[in-house]
């Protein structure tokens, strides 16, 4: 390809726009365009990249077994009121009326249409197990899209399911994506972890993100210094101190206290001058329809997705002092549980505390000799609280370290939740009518392309690992004006063309100083000049990306030596 005849918009500013390096880069190297929030056009380099994606995933897709469909990204409504997910899924599914006035939504994931697949054309457990997958684009109407690629309104998803006759071929179908998903990320040339994650109502270690390590992250990955151990934070359970409140401390009176302004756990403290883990923090959320109390000690932060799985609903929300005061006429800053009118949920470390300090439901109190057993009953006591890194490995007891990841693939054991609510049922080998056992695996295709940049770039731009760049080489013809220089860059061009290396050709009239730095923006892996040391020695300076490493070679070995190295880095 020959970049004068590419659509090519490289900037040298940084778009104000963008916060991350890879929303920045992808602007500035022309990759992407915005249409408006969270969703973009992909200009010619951009659709490449995310091919490079594509075809990788669709080659580890196959040969794990799945069958590629292609599902309507509009979907009846009808069907999601059979799931129940209409009422249940908020404002990110977007819905609308047809001019016949059907309920319609656009797709962000498409359970209830694949289970409708299934229950039409699997009647038999002959048939099973099946998967089929898609790659797609999704709409979901984020609260807030932001960093480009990495959470958009529309996206480029890759979406399979599986569907199994019994327990254990959906394990084999779970373990079979599980092979395949390390396959992909290792393929892409990423710097990955699995880790355990949360699997909400199924239980058990049936869900599993793919995270790629990057500073921007938005999830934490706690990892273990000693064993293999690996999970969301929002997973990582805490070993259960085993003591309870100490038996030889003397229960202090209950009293309440002024605390004037000390709203903060840190402040509350240095003002009582006990220490943080003498306090019970109190939050309100709202879980489901009911707002419910949830205690950690003051130094802890609570859980939410734990307090969601012990309170078994489906959303829990963060509220605003306002909302608290408007709904409960609680004081945020000032709530306890004694004598608190809401459901309550504790962490187990809650349980042990003696004499601790609590809110006291009143603007400017606290209370201070609170006692779990005695002042206040708790309806769930349970793991709540987050873990941090001084606590120990589940596992095996080890120290613990967090890192940052972009969770760019999850799979997940769905159980029979769609398969009977959409009555959808295979006849089993004994003739009974059984609930198909779903699985459902996805990948953020174009989530990948940004998670790749954040990994890789340096202050120049962008270092795509060879297997997702757009082009395996640019060629810069630093005298296009010039008889000599242009023949041998374009003999080059058109030898490396034949022999199916790809290569950007910078044919363009313009200073090798800009040909340089949109070679350095664009991160394509291996850069060939036909410049000045052609002139004076005949020879083609190659230079590799990331390294920066130089080499000059005679134009009959350029070919060979450029593709032994693009072998080399495609492991091949
Ligand atoms: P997140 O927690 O990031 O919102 P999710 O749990 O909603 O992700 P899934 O429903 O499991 O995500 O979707 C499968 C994959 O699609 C995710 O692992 C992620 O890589 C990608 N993905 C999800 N939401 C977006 C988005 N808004 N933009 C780009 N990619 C996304
Ligand atoms: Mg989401």
């Amino acid at each position: 390809m020959r970049y004068s005849q590419m659509l090519l918009p490289t900037t040298r500013e940084t778009p104000a726009e963008a916060e991350v390096i890879s929303h920045q880069l992808l602007l500035r190297g022309g990759f992407i365009r915005k249409l408006s929030a969270g969703v973009y056009t992909f200009l010619p380099l951009g659709l490449m990249t995310l091919q490079k994606v594509t075809a990788i995933v669709r080659e580890e897709m196959n040969r794990a077994g799945a069958l590629e469909v292609l599902m309507p990204m509009v979907q009846p409504g009808d069907l999601w009121m059979e799931s129940g997910r209409w009422q249940q899924y908020g404002p990110e599914l977007l819905r609308f009326r047809d001019r016949n006035d059907r309920d319609c939504c656009l797709g962000p994931t498409h359970e209830e249409v694949v289970t409708d697949i299934a229950r039409r054309e699997l009647q038999s457990y002959r048939q099973l197990p099946v998967n089929l997958y898609q790659i797609q684009t999704k709409y979901r109407d984020e609260i807030r899209p932001r960093f480009g690629l990495m959470r958009g309104r529309e996206f480029v998803m890759k979406d399979a399911y599986s569907f199994d006759a019994d327990d254990e071929g959906a394990a084999a179908s779970y373990e079979r994506m599980r092979v395949a998903y390390n396959r992909v990320f290792s393929r892409c040339g990423l710097d990955f972890r699995m880790v355990e994650a949360d699997s909400g109502s199924i239980g058990g270690s049936y869900s599993h993100e793919f995270m790629v390590l990057a500073e921007t992250g938005e999830d934490t990955l706690v990892l273990c210094h000693n064993c293999s151990y690996a999970s969301n934070v929002e997973k990582a359970v805490v070993k259960t101190p085993a003591a309870g409140p100490d038996p030889a401390v003397e229960l202090e009176e209950l009293r309440k206290v002024e605390t004037p302004g000390q709203k903060r756990v840190e402040s509350v403290a240095e003002f009582l001058k006990v220490p943080p883990q003498q306090i019970i923090k109190t939050m309100v959320y709202m879980a489901d329809e009911e707002f419910v109390a949830a205690l950690v000690r003051g130094d802890r932060e609570v859980q939410t997705v734990k307090l969601k799985n012990l309170l078994g609903v489906s959303e829990v929300e963060s509220l605003t002092e306002d909302q608290v005061w408007a709904a409960q006429r609680l004081p945020v800053g000032y709530i306890g549980p004694v004598d608190l009118p809401l459901r309550v949920v504790a962490d187990n470390e809650v349980m042990a505390i003696v004499n601790a300090v609590a809110g006291a439901n009143e603007k400017g109190f606290h209370y201070q000799g609170v006692n779990p057993s005695r002042d206040f009953s708790v309806q769930i006591v349970g793991d709540l609280r987050e873990i941090a890194e001084d606590d120990s490995c589940p596992l095996c007891g080890g120290s613990l370290y967090f890192k940052e990841g972009i969770e760019v693939g999850h799979i997940f054991k769905l159980g029979t939740k769609y398969s009977e609510a959409m009555e959808a049922t295979f006849q089993d080998s004994e003739g009974q009518q059984q609930p198909f056992i779903m699985g459902c695996y996805g990948i953020g295709v174009s989530r990948i392309v940004a998670a790749a940049i954040e990994q890789n770039h340096d202050a120049n731009g962008i270092i795509f690992p060879l297997p997702l760049a757009p082009f395996q080489v640019i060629l810069l013809n630093l005298g296009p004006n010039e008889e000599d220089l242009s023949a041998a860059a374009d003999s080059l061009y058109q030898e490396l063309s034949a022999a199916g290396v790809e290569v950007l050709y910078d044919d363009r009239d313009e200073r090798p100083g800009s040909k340089f730095n949109d070679a350095d923006l664009l991160g394509i892996p291996f850069r060939l000049t036909v410049g000045k040391t052609f002139k004076k020695k005949g020879k083609i300076e190659l230079r590799e990306r990331r390294s920066g490493e130089t080499v000059l070679l005679a134009a009959e070995e350029t070919l060979a030596e450029v593709q032994a190295r693009i072998q080399s880095a495609l492991g091949l």
